[in-house]
């Protein structure tokens, strides 16, 4: 409707409008899906690298709407951090996160990590300790079985960022930065900062096995990492060639289809019963 002639103003507005009542749409059913619990978790397994066992998750979050079937994170988180919504979601994200993860435990299941996502949102307001800390206590979930994860940008303000995580690691709770590599980071505040670990991002992992350029990418942020006493864990693996790769340059875990694709809690609990014996 963009491209021709003159009407192209009204086009463009009645495309515009369209938009505006479509995102208010979809804010207003984020919030009753939420209300409804129409959110679910699956987990991507991680695994160790040398060994190849199952040694974390990350949770991931899934919408079942009633009439789109299961909507991916992708198509609903950015208008979720838009409207606001991202920090109840996020919230009820964590307490599941963690009740699972007890759940697991109390089953007998061997206790690993959990991963979580934490939004730009969540990041920034002032009860993010406080809501940690309570999803821990009402779960009593051991708090060193809950990884967060971050990005980049929400480093930026070092002063802050520094601060928080400080809180985070007092409180027994180990911080990943997630898709590393794809933000403006300056690797200095990377000395300060205490995390466990850098997540390679997906886009330096799935063309390493024919691309020289980031395979040297790849490489030094291992490199990097180790210098610092991080772990690494690539994301996106697909197929044996990356594996190989990664276990050359000596990354410590992997996450991607080659291992496993994110599943429901019960497909976890078979996973695990498999390589339990
Ligand atoms: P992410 O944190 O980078 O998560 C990894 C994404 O890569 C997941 O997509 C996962 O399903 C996908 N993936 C895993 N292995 C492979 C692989 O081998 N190949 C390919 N092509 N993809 C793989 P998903 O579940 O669609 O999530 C997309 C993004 O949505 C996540 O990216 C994360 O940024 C966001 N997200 C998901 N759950 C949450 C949440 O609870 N809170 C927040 N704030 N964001 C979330
Ligand atoms: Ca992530
Ligand atoms: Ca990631
Ligand atoms: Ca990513």
């Amino acid at each position: 409707a963009k491209e021709n002639g003159r009407n192209d103003f009204q086009l463009y507005t009645a495309d515009f409008e369209y938009q505006a009542i479509h995102k208010l749409t979809l804010h207003h059913e984020l919030l009753e899906g939420l209300q409804k619990r129409e959110f679910i978790l699956h987990y991507q397994p991680q695994y160790d690298l040398a060994s190849g066992r199952i040694v974390g998750f990350e949770a991931l979050v899934r919408w079942r709407h009633p009439i789109r079937g299961l909507v991916p994170p992708g198509e609903f988180i950015p208008a979720a951090e838009e409207s606001g919504i991202i920090v109840p979601l996020g919230e009820w994200v964590l307490r599941e996160a963690c009740r699972q993860n007890k759940e697991w435990q109390d089953a007998g299941m061997p206790p690993l990590p959990m991963s979580v996502n934490l939004s730009v949102r969540q990041f920034s307001r002032r009860d993010l300790i406080e809501k940690i800390a309570e999803a821990l206590r009402e779960t009593k979930l051991d708090p060193k079985y809950l990884k967060l994860e971050i990005t980049e940008s929400m480093t930026m303000d070092v002063q802050r960022a520094l601060s928080l995580l400080k809180e985070l690691k007092e409180l027994g709770v180990d911080i990943s930065i997630d898709d590393f590599g794809t933000g403006y980071s300056s690797f200095n505040y990377l000395r300060h900062f205490p995390i466990g670990s850098l997540k390679i991002d997906r886009s330096f992992v799935w063309d390493i096995a024919d691309n020289p350029s980031n395979a040297a990418i790849v490489a030094s942020i291992i490199a990097m990492a180790h210098n610092l006493e991080l772990q690494v864990i690539a994301e996106g693996v697909e197929t044996i060639e990356q594996v190989r790769l990664l276990r050359e340059h000596g990354c410590d875990e992997m996450q991607g289809y080659y291992g496993s694709p994110p599943l429901p809690g019960s497909g976890i609990e078979e996973l695990l019963g498999q390589e339990g014996g």
